[in-house]
């Protein structure tokens, strides 16, 4: 079926309309008009007929002749321009102007004559084959002057006449019709237009507002309901552009505090399809937030902790656990999910997760951990040896002069090794609380090293290892405090006597590179093995621990070197060939300025 537009409908509504009263108006006009032609002859008939019934009286009365009296209606019938009859009482046909009354059947039961009978005029249609057209009859009787019917005269006209006038009358009505219809079609389509286009306008800028282009206006021309419905249309176009222009401004403040989060967001609707992702959770699991959207949240990451989560959430309780990530690097993560209400604030529509890297906490709570049992480790070696020989002594030993003496000894050795320990877990405590601000001075490496160098020389005579100091004269101070500098230089030199075998060297040379001094001691020792080398500044890290502990060693001196080092903006490193010596360095910046750190 085809479909009409809204323009082409009103058309049509309009012509039907018209072509509908117009063709009601031809009917009933054609019909008004008709049956006015028609009474209008019957007027007529009957006072012909009524004539010739006084001239047929006479007749009728005074001859009975039927010749005389189809004489005289063929007379009447030619002056009238009727077709007369004259019948007797007993509907004999005494005279006829245009047949011949032997040859005609008695006419007595003719309506006409029967309506004439009984209510005084009769008046019939009837259509004639021969004429081709409708006759109107007019039947009176005809009766004495006492009132008797006598006979009956019958006048007859050809309703040919009233059929062309009606007919002439019902073809311009149609003429008008056919005009009327062309003329609304026309003025129709106009005035249809004027409904239509600014309808159309407004489907276009609707369409244009869909797709995001509120530019658009529709222009409201006229006051009446259309320009009322193109004003309001105008006016839901600017609260829609400002609603839309409000909420992507909200989205974009969203995106923006999303991506900047170091934590990662991972939202789901209640199927667990991803809603949205942030850039910090697609790092945390190697994954495309393009990618990730609207799929299932296991189909992405594959991270049952995560799913569980945001399942329990979705379902209306917060969740929060801790998880690992493997790929694209070890993560440790703390998921807190919630729940996300419905848009009604009814139901849940889905779950939200945050997702903390607390993979440094972990990390340094281990550290932590190891470290307290380290220490406990070392403290109770010397702690057991000092119980061990007082025990020992109060066993009865100390009755022996020589031993009591020898355990005492020892004893003493083992509390000066807590001691040691107690005094270097001091120092890097204090060097680690970073609040403590460092007064910087300038220092020269020389005078430092010249210090280091008297609180190991005995040590270093004692075998027999010559100890050189190579540092320029000109070499530039450097920025720092000079007693953790010369502490550091010691732990070296003092490392590089107890590693060296006697009658070895060590040598402290210094160079400006760049903005910073580089400082090298280096050994003829036992050298470190390659493997651990990066390990060596570790707090109680030890490449032979039985041989550091009978050297008197802590494990932690090389752990304040670096320490120092870097709390004066500097590095540390070690480089080795096993069996035949190290070579420790370090850099500090060159004085520039003074200040703290
Ligand atoms: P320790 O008190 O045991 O010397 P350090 O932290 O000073 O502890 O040193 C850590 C470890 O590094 C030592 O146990 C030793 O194995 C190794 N080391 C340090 N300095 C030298 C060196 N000059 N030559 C060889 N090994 C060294």
């Amino acid at each position: 079926m085809v479909r009409l537009g809204y323009r082409q409908r009103l058309s049509a509504t309009y012509v039907l309309v018209v072509m509908i009263s117009l063709l009601l108006i031809t009917g009933c006009l054609t019909s008004a008009i008709h049956g006015h032609l028609v009474s209008r002859t019957d007027h007529e008939l009957t006072t012909d007929a009524m004539l010739v019934a006084e001239v047929v009286r006479n007749m009728l009365v005074q001859t009975q002749s039927p010749a005389a009296i189809d004489l005289m209606a063929d007379g009447l019938g030619a002056k009238t321009g009727l077709r007369v009859t004259v019948i007797a009482a007993d509907g004999t046909v005494l005279g006829d102007s245009q047949g011949n009354p032997v040859s005609m059947e008695n006419h007595g039961n003719r309506p006409e004559v029967l309506q004439a009978y009984r209510s005084g005029v009769g008046l019939i249609t009837r259509y004639s084959v021969s004429l081709g057209s409708g006759l109107r009859y007019c039947a009176v009787p005809v009766t004495t002057s006492a009132g008797d019917v006598i006979g009956y005269v019958r006048v007859a006209a050809s309703l040919a006449q009233v059929e062309q006038s009606s007919a002439a009358v019902r073809g311009f009505m149609l003429n008008a019709v056919g005009i009327a219809a062309i003329a609304g079609v026309a003025l129709s389509l106009v005035l249809s237009k004027g409904i239509s286009d600014p309808l159309k306008n407004m489907a276009t800028a609707a369409r244009a507002i869909a797709r995001g282009d509120f530019s658009r206006k529709v222009r409201a021309r006229s006051n009446d309901e259309l320009g009322q419905l193109a004003e309001a249309f105008n006016h839901m176009a600017r609260e829609l552009e400002q609603s839309v222009g409000e909420i992507s401004r909200q989205k974009n403040q969203m995106e923006t505090i999303l991506s900047a989060m170091a934590d990662g967001v991972v939202a789901v609707d209640a199927s667990q399809r991803i809603l949205l992702v942030n850039q910090a959770a697609c790092d945390m699991f190697g994954v495309r937030a393009d990618q990730a959207l609207n799929r299932h949240i296991l189909e992405i990451v594959r991270n049952r902790d995560l799913a569980d989560s945001l399942a329990i959430a979705s379902a209306g309780s917060d969740d929060i656990r801790e998880t690992t990530a493997q790929s694209p690097r070890a993560l440790a993560l703390r998921i807190h999910a919630a729940p996300i209400s419905g848009a009604s604030g009814s139901g849940v529509a889905g779950a939200v997760a945050v997702l903390q890297d607390v993979t440094d906490l972990r990390r340094l709570e281990l550290v932590r951990q190891d470290f307290v049992s380290n220490v406990s480790h070392e403290l109770r070696t010397p702690v057991t040896s000092i119980k061990g020989f007082a025990d020992t002594l109060l066993d009865g030993a100390m009755e022996d002069g020589e031993t009591l003496r020898r355990f005492l000894e020892l004893i003493d050795r083992e509390a000066d090794r807590l001691a040691h320990i107690i005094s270097d877990l001091l120092d890097l405590s204090r060097l680690e609380c970073t609040n403590a601000s460092m007064p910087l001075s300038p220092v020269m490496i020389s005078d430092a090293a010249q210090r280091a160098l008297e609180a190991v020389q005995s040590k270093a005579e004692g075998k027999s290892i010559q100890v050189l100091l190579q540092i320029p004269a000109e070499l530039p101070a450097v920025q720092g405090d000079e007693p953790l500098i010369v502490q550091v230089l010691v732990n070296l030199l003092e490392n590089a006597v107890k590693y060296t075998p006697d009658g070895g060297s060590i040598v402290v040379s210094a160079s400006c590179v760049g903005a910073t001094v580089r400082v090298d001691v280096a050994d003829t020792g036992v050298g470190i093995p390659v493997e651990h080398l990066p390990r060596i500044f570790e707090r109680f890290y030890r490449v032979d621990r039985a041989r550091s502990r009978q050297l008197g060693g802590t494990g932690l001196g090389l752990s304040i070197v670096k320490h120092i080092v870097e709390r004066h903006g500097g590095e540390a490193w070690a480089s080795s060939v096993p069996g035949r010596g190290s070579t420790f360095s370090f850099t500090v910046p060159v004085w520039a300025s003074s200040g703290h750190m």
